[in-house]
């Protein structure tokens, strides 16, 4: 595997990120994962820009768009696959250990690993632990993610590929990785950015493309929906076939579909949309 380190491609043996980076030692870093079809990548530029948002709210420099976008295609080169995932982290830099960031250099890695193509439906479980929507990182993307680990790791141990975050208000925000949109009455309906949830690229191109609502939603909405879906970069669009105990027979229920359908053909006829 060939990845972008220190402003070159390089192979993994030979690449060097030092063990006091503060991404590392803290935490304080921000990072994209973005799909890549076929040696093409999707919604590059709204991923940049969310990268760019995220540093800012870390107080980081603003990222070289260009650099990652050459990088991003020299990674893509250097490794065919048909399904890959770009991971693009950005990071506080070298800092002596205890301090704060100081004036260091930012550090870059630009990686790829393959995926495999969703399945059309899932399992998730909720959690007992909240998302705070008022705490200092929302809505960033942010290295810190030992959180999603533990809640995805309980979703893993009942069987499930997710777990649906609370608000500390009790209403419903996200997932450890992707963002939620239950069906009532035939409308679709998501999470406002206000609950606390990532602004996912997904969540938006389906909003758009589906005219879905941002509704602030209770979390007992779960066990009344008729149909239930996640978005993420990685899954697009999949059905929720059961929520804890319940079952949602029959998922990808109609409006499900065709919320799967519309972004598949949306997101094939432009690789790069814009909002
Ligand atoms: N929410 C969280 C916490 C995430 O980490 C992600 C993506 O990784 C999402 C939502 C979905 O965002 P996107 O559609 O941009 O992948």
């Amino acid at each position: 595997m060939k990845l972008w380190v220190d402003g070159a491609l390089r192979d993994e043996a030979d690449a060097r990120f030092s063990v006091l980076d503060h991404g590392l030692t803290v935490g304080d870093g921000v990072f994209e994962t973005v799909k890549a079809v076929r040696g093409e990548t999707f919604a590059l530029t709204l991923h940049l820009e969310r990268l760019t948002r995220s540093a800012r709210g870390l107080g980081l420099p603003d990222p070289d768009h260009d650099e990652i976008r050459r990088a991003c295609a020299a990674v893509l080169e250097a490794n065919p696959m048909e399904l890959g995932r770009l991971r693009i982290t950005y990071t506080g830099g070298v800092s002596p250990l205890g301090s704060e960031r100081g004036d260091a250099r930012p550090g870059l890695v630009v990686a790829l690993g393959a995926t495999g193509r969703r399945p059309d439906s899932t399992a998730v479980i909720t959690v007992p632990w909240t998302r705070n929507e008022r705490g200092a990182l929302v809505g960033l993307k942010t290295t810190s993610y030992a959180e999603n680990v533990v809640a995805l790791a309980r979703a893993r141990a009942a069987g499930a590929s997710e777990a649906l975050f609370p608000n500390t208000r009790d209403r419903l925000c996200e997932g450890t990785g992707s963002n939620v949109f239950v069906v009532l009455d035939g409308r679709i309906h998501t999470p406002p950015v206000s609950s606390g949830c990532l602004a996912g690229i997904t969540r938006a191109l389906a909003v758009e493309w589906t005219g879905a609502e941002e509704t602030d939603l209770p979390m007992d909405v779960l066990e009344q929906a008729d149909e239930i879906f996640l978005t993420s970069t990685l899954r697009d669009v999949q059905a929720v076939h059961r929520v804890d105990g319940r079952e949602l027979p029959g998922a990808p229920g109609p409006v499900t579909a065709k919320a799967m359908r519309v972004f598949e053909e949306r997101a094939a006829a432009d690789a790069d949309p814009r909002l």
